[in-house]
């Protein structure tokens, strides 16, 4: 299929850019989930994610396809950080971005602002209100706590296209089916407010977060976005396993509420599954498609092994710097495109049916969704 038939892309999951100069070391830490050091003798370059970005990047700073990473890291540098971050993102060639603001900082800098985002991308950018964050900063009492969150929420999510959630990386995904009981709340606010309010990890007060984000987004008509698979080191892989939800899900169902499941690798079909299964349940590969590099479209067909067509979503899951924004979207369109091409040639669809099932998971089903 040619892309150039192909709708513009809606990244339905990111994060904001550097703005500021980084140095070789905190660039490359960037092609990382890891804040740990690369194996000896190795650069961040060296993985799946840098062969990515040394094939999609060098040309939108005038070198050739698989320059070396020294020879990129210098010509970024001579053409400076708001020039390049200008033409790598331009060259990504998204319509519109749902950008994840529960970030503010990487490598030690701030990211854009979202105006700013807007203006050096041309794309539509609109915000993902991040709960546990929302939740972190009210400065309620215990008595108060569990009445003060929805409503801080609701204030922050006014305005915004989803909530996010980052439960996986707090307690996990196995989340009980039931709402936990008010005073139960109350005690475990109060115990973590006496504690010094640190990063809310206690599972009796994330799985009230977890309901609250039901009931406003279900007040709001919004989705609710959950990490699962794969992230930085602070993550228990296993616990981030999507079918842990499997209970919440059925629990959540009623509201209506879409809860769409972030990134999933390598819980990917266990994703796929439950969007199958669910009908309130939506899956993405953002992230997965970057990381995986010459290994996307493999993971694209194991996705859409039983992902229903109109549940997958395109997301580059960029967060620092503007070379995943052009990876994120380069890795998607060329892994859907071979892997569409591989289902031709075998007799599985048409060419309308290819053209139909990109158009939906590259803009349609997220215009859908977060009513963009
Ligand atoms: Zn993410």
């Amino acid at each position: 299929m040619a892309w150039s038939e192909a709708p513009a892309l809606v990244d339905h999951h990111c994060h904001s850019v550097v703005a500021a100069e980084l140095d070789d070391d905190a660039l490359a830490g960037l092609l990382a989930e890891s804040d740990r050091p690369p194996a000896p003798g190795t650069s961040r370059f060296d993985s799946a994610l840098g062969l990515a970005v040394r094939r999609w990047c060098p040309p939108a700073l005038g070198l050739p396809v698989h320059a070396p990473a020294a020879e990129y890291l210098a010509r970024r540098r001579e053409l400076g950080a708001p020039e390049a971050t200008r033409r790598l993102l331009a060259a990504a060639g998204l319509d519109t971005c749902l950008v994840d603001t529960g970030l503010t900082a990487a490598a030690g800098c701030e990211l854009l602002p979202l105006s700013e985002l807007a203006e050096a991308s041309g794309a539509l950018v609109r915000e993902v209100v991040r709960l546990e964050s929302v939740a972190e900063a009210v400065p309620a009492g215990a008595a108060d706590w569990p009445r003060a969150v929805g409503e801080a929420l609701a204030a922050a999510a006014t305005g915004a296209v989803a909530v996010k959630s980052v439960l996986a990386y707090r307690h996990g995904l196995a989340a009980p089916a039931e709402r936990p009981a008010r005073a139960a709340v109350v005690a475990a606010a109060g115990a973590w407010l006496h504690g010094g309010r640190g990063r809310l990890a206690d599972p009796v007060l994330l799985h009230h977060l977890l309901w609250t984000a039901v009931d406003v987004c279900a007040e709001l008509r919004l989705p609710l976005q959950l990490h699962t698979g794969f992230g930085d080191p602070d993550l228990t892989l296993h616990h981030a396993d999507p079918s842990l939800l499997s209970g919440f899900v059925r629990a959540a169902e009623p509201s209506g509420v879409p809860l769409v499941l972030l990134h999933g690798y390598p819980y990917h079909r266990q994703a796929a599954w439950l969007a199958q299964a669910f009908p309130t349940v939506y899956t993405d590969l953002g992230l997965t498609a970057s990381y995986t590099g010459p290994r996307v479209a493999a993971v694209l067909g194991e996705m859409l092994e039983l992902a229903p067509f109109g549940k997958l979503l395109f997301s580059t899951d960029a967060y620092g710097l503007p070379e995943l924004f052009l990876v994120g979207a380069a890795q998607f369109r060329h892994g859907l495109g071979a892997l569409l091409a591989d289902w031709r040639a075998d007799g599985a669809c048409s060419a309308a049916d290819a053209r139909h099932l990109a158009r939906l998971i590259a803009a349609d089903n997220a215009r859908r969704l977060y009513a963009i």
